[in-house]
């Protein structure tokens, strides 16, 4: 007789109202209204674990890394190095050499720009996509400017997706990079990098992938995702603001030179030449954020301790609501439909202004954001100065989408 398969024990749904008294922020009125915070995109909301270990680290433990051999210092070195190791864990990086902490996912993209670009010649290629935030195009715009390379551009279609009939005609034997987006900030797609993963590969061509808005949202495998490079920003993430992280693969980072040079990233130093350090912390010039990986490391125990498949699960029942509920407003365009999405609601309104719409949702204390959310290039391929975006995080509730609903149509009233 065989045996009965074993049941994984199934979690059960989340407690919302638990999870939001764990982010003291939410429980405030702003203009005498109780606080929506649909602005997760730009920046999510730190529950009381993170805030209190930041705190806790510069009450108790501060002190110097990697240098001291005192109490404080030790503590310090192991706090710092341990957050290292839980983001290892939390992305499946393969080692922790692997995980290099920066300022944010801006900073990792300049790293990987500054210093991976030093083997860039004229009429080499870097390959974008059309759907890209700033910080994924400027650092190389501006260093296809320093080397003479080219920058080429994945399309993007009208429902927010990118275009990739013509994928391999654009990855050629002058690409030296492919840096795309995982998840995008305007629209929410999430992109399929692993079939763009795989066409650069097959002429063994790296990728950087721009995980900002993926990793607060589903659970991350950087190798099953098979990349080079993956960036993300701890603020979104329900960290701090001021630390984020560059994965890169091992190999690769041990033939890359420094990105910026001083104490910490050296071995041994003579006014004859300076040895550098091994990875990560070749990478690591200065004294880091130290308190910011800290809160990183807590921000990291909090989403696993709530479960990224559930986070995942609630925020796909919020999108799906939110679209619904948004479709049912008069005038109203939703501006970015790709069926695979994270809960991120871009729209247009007719006849209104999406900055004066902003300013009256905040009165009726509906907090979103309106403009080009930094991907100009997007919004001026589909003719648009800006939109209105709700972009939705597991503590956000139905309520809450009912209320941006009602403040839209108070909205028209108003402006109409
Ligand atoms: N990429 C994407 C997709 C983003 O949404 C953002 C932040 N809006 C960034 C990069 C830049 O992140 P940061 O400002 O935290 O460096």
């Amino acid at each position: 007789m065989t045996a009965a398969p074993e049941r994984r024990p199934e979690r059960p749904a989340l407690d919302i109202e638990a999870i939001r008294r764990d982010f003291p922020i939410l429980q405030q009125q702003v203009h005498g209204q109780p606080l929506a915070y649909l602005d997760n995109a730009a920046t999510s909301q730190k529950p009381a674990a993170v805030i209190e270990a930041v705190s806790r680290y510069y009450r108790e433990d501060n002190a110097n890394i990697h240098r001291a051999v005192h109490t404080l210092a030790d503590r310090a070195t192991a706090a710092y190095e341990g957050a290292r190791e839980k983001v290892r864990r939390f992305i499946n990086a393969g080692s922790s050499r692997e995980v290099v902490f920066t300022r944010g996912a801006t900073e990792a993209i300049n790293l990987v720009a500054a210093s991976f670009g030093q083997r860039l010649r004229e009429g080499d290629e870097i390959l974008v996509s059309h759907l890209e935030h700033h910080a994924n195009i400027v650092p190389w715009q501006q260093l296809c400017e320093r080397t003479g390379a080219t920058l080429r551009v994945i399309p993007m279609t009208a429902t927010g997706e990118l275009d990739l009939a013509d994928l391999d005609g654009l990855i050629n034997e002058r690409t030296r990079l492919v840096s795309v987006v995982h998840v995008s900030n305007v629209f929410g797609t999430i992109n399929p990098v692993e079939r763009i993963v795989e066409a650069a590969h097959a002429r063994e061509i790296p990728v950087l992938l721009d995980g900002a808005q993926a990793t607060p949202h589903a659970p991350v495998d950087v190798q099953s995702l098979g990349c080079d490079f993956y960036v993300f920003s701890g603020h979104k993430m329900y960290g701090p603001t001021g630390i984020g992280v560059l994965y890169g693969r091992e190999a690769l980072l041990e033939t890359m030179p420094p990105y910026q040079t001083g104490g910490d990233m050296i071995r041994t130093v003579s006014f004859e030449g300076t040895e550098f350090n091994e990875l990560p912390f070749r990478f690591e010039a200065g004294t880091p954020n130290i308190a910011g990986a800290v809160g990183l490391g807590a921000a990291v125990d909090y989403l696993e301790g709530v479960g990224l498949e559930r986070i995942a699960a609630r925020e796909q029942e919020l999108l799906a609501y939110g679209t619904q509920a948004l479709e049912s407003v008069e005038g109203l365009s939703i501006v970015g439909t790709a069926p695979r999405k994270a809960a991120v609601l871009s729209f247009v309104v007719e006849d209104m202004h999406p900055g004066d719409m902003g300013t009256i949702l905040d009165h009726q204390g509906v907090a979103v954001r309106t403009g080009h959310h930094c991907a100009m290039p997007a919004m001026q391929f589909l003719g648009l100065p800006g939109t209105t975006r709700a972009s939705l995080a597991f503590y956000n509730t139905f309520e809450e989408v009912d209320r941006l609903v009602k403040a839209l149509a108070f909205a028209r009233e108003v402006l109409g």
